[in-house]
């Protein structure tokens, strides 16, 4: 049978009316900034964009959406690194979660706040702040990328090795499914073994099972002290044996152990002439430390004696006397992250290993890099406390976008292969979404496999929620 695929008109049609006024654009100029994510690589003209403003709405538009098999993606803040929140150009309705974007409620004695999923990571932040609580999911893209989004990709970051990733944090959610209806699932229980815990399908599955509305979130003691250092040091070997003495030393205070490799602090330091080389020389290896706390602990006296009884491992070092010189030893790395592309593409990659062997990953996937693509410019660095790494890689000036191309996917087999020797994950962070997926497919188990197709077919047997991440594309129009 011969299938005409509809056009873009006609498939957004049966959403006239289903929002109130202004909650679908389908303007040129309104659609324009949904459809670049913050890397700029990935670009999608949506359909429509759909901007619900509650839970209501949103039922009404995914049942419209289902009954009329109509593709959608969820979108927050579009930080996302893998191309999944981008629309397929032209065949997609992207579902924005800008407008729902509460603070429901907090409650600093339960230590949990319930947030609406467009509500910008910082200001959920800020609001516990004001309540002397902590949310402790912090990175650099967290004044732009949204609770949904940080729930979606299952997000991670700098305080991973105290408080856990994202998915540590959910005590419930709240989700509307592919067909309208609406999971309440927000409790903000710490303790609640009925059956299947199925807020857990939903975290870290990128918009392919349902669409996140809100999260109870577990907060923590604000802390009231933070000392911050930046180490100079001669190995990731030496490193690592700092941060397995570092966990057991300060106390469970240890909430950021940063890993830099010198060419990260080459690249601030040549995109911010203000900024000088931080430590007295340059070191292979860099890390900054930090140890945070609240009540009566000593966090500096502390943090010296530790520093002062590994002088076996540290070379040179600053410890920030106050919060604004902490913030600035942050900005070494804020800004490599940054610039690290010198205003092109780049390969990021976001691999893990055991902790306990990431040296030796370090090592042999840079001197394989090296024999292999001898013109690429890598850029390491990593939340080394979790093993996990970023091995980026920089194209030399004025290569043409073909070689660019064929830099990278040699270069992501060469880390790949190694990942896969260290028995370690190919996405520690990001996710899979598109960029990642063929990756991700040839290594699945079979049966890993087989069990994922089926809880999305369960959640969402018609494709048509973020169809073609994590898993393979089903066309949609099958299933008409
Ligand atoms: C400078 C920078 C630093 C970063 N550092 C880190 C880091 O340290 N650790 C880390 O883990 N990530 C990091 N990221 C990646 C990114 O910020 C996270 O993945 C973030 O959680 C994405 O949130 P977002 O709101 O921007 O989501 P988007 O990019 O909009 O979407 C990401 C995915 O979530 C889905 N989604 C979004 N909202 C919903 C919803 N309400 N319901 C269902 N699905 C939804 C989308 O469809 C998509 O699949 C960084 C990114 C940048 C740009």
């Amino acid at each position: 049978m011969n299938v005409v695929p509809p056009t873009s008109a006609s498939l957004i049609a049966p959403l006239a009316g289903v929002l109130p006024s202004g909650g679908l654009l389908t303007a040129e100029e309104d659609l324009a900034r949904y459809s670049r994510d913050w890397s700029g690589d990935h670009f999608g003209r949506p359909l429509a964009v759909a901007r619900p403003a509650s839970v209501e709405e949103m039922s009404a538009l995914m049942r419209r959406c289902h009954e009329e098999h109509i593709p959608v993606v969820p979108q927050g803040g579009l930080t996302g690194l893998v191309g999944a929140a981008v629309a397929a150009d032209n065949g997609e309705v992207v579902i924005s979660l800008e407008r729902l974007n509460k603070v429901r409620s907090i409650n600093p004695i339960d230590f949990a706040i319930v947030v609406e999923a467009g509500c910008i990571l910082e200001d959920a932040k800020r609001a516990a702040e004001d309540n002397d609580c902590l949310l402790p999911i912090t990175f650099g893209a967290q004044g732009s990328c949204r609770i949904g989004g940080n729930v979606a990709t299952n997000a991670g970051g700098f305080n991973v090795l105290r408080y856990g990733m994202t998915r540590d944090l959910v005590l419930g959610l709240e989700v509307v499914l592919a067909d309208g209806r609406v999971w309440n699932g927000l409790k903000v229980l710490r303790k609640d073994n009925r059956g299947y815990d199925l807020k857990q399908v939903f975290i870290g599955s990128e918009g392919t099972l349902g669409i996140v509305t809100a999260a109870a979130l577990k907060l923590y003691p604000r802390p009231t002290h933070i000392e911050t250092a930046l180490i100079g040091l001669r190995s990731v070997e030496d490193a690592m044996t700092l941060y397995a003495r570092a966990r057991r030393d300060c106390s469970d205070l240890l909430s950021a152990f940063e890993l830099i490799l010198r060419r990260g602090i080459e690249i601030t330091l040549q995109a911010r002439p203000d900024f000088a080389d931080p430590l007295s020389r340059a070191y292979p290896v860099y890390v900054l430390v930090e140890v945070s706390a609240g009540g009566l602990v000593d966090l500096s006296a502390m943090l010296g004696d530790f520093l002062a009884g590994a002088t076996d491992l540290v070379e040179d070092g600053v410890i920030a006397s106050s919060r604004a010189q902490g913030e600035r030893l942050w900005l070494y790395r804020e800004i490599m992250v940054e610039r690290q592309g010198r205003g092109g593409r780049y390969l990021r990659t976001d691999v893990s290993v055991p902790i306990s062997k990431l040296a030796h990953f370090v090592a042999d996937t840079l001197a394989v890099l090296e024999e292999a693509r001898p013109d690429a410019l890598a850029v390491t660095y990593g939340h080394v406390g979790d093993g996990n790494i970023h091995l980026n890689v920089v194209p030399p000036l004025g290569m043409g976008p073909e070689a660019v191309e064929q830099l990278f996917e040699d270069a992501e087999a060469h880390i790949f292969a190694v990942v896969d020797r260290y028995g370690g994950s190919i996405s520690a962070e990001h996710g899979i979404g598109r960029v990642k997926q063929k990756a991700f497919l040839e290594r699945i188990d079979p049966v890993a496999l087989d069990l994922a197709a089926g809880i999305k077919e369960a959640f969402d047997p018609r494709h048509i929620l973020s169809n073609g991440r994590i898993l393979a594309p089903k066309s949609v129009i099958d299933y008409r």
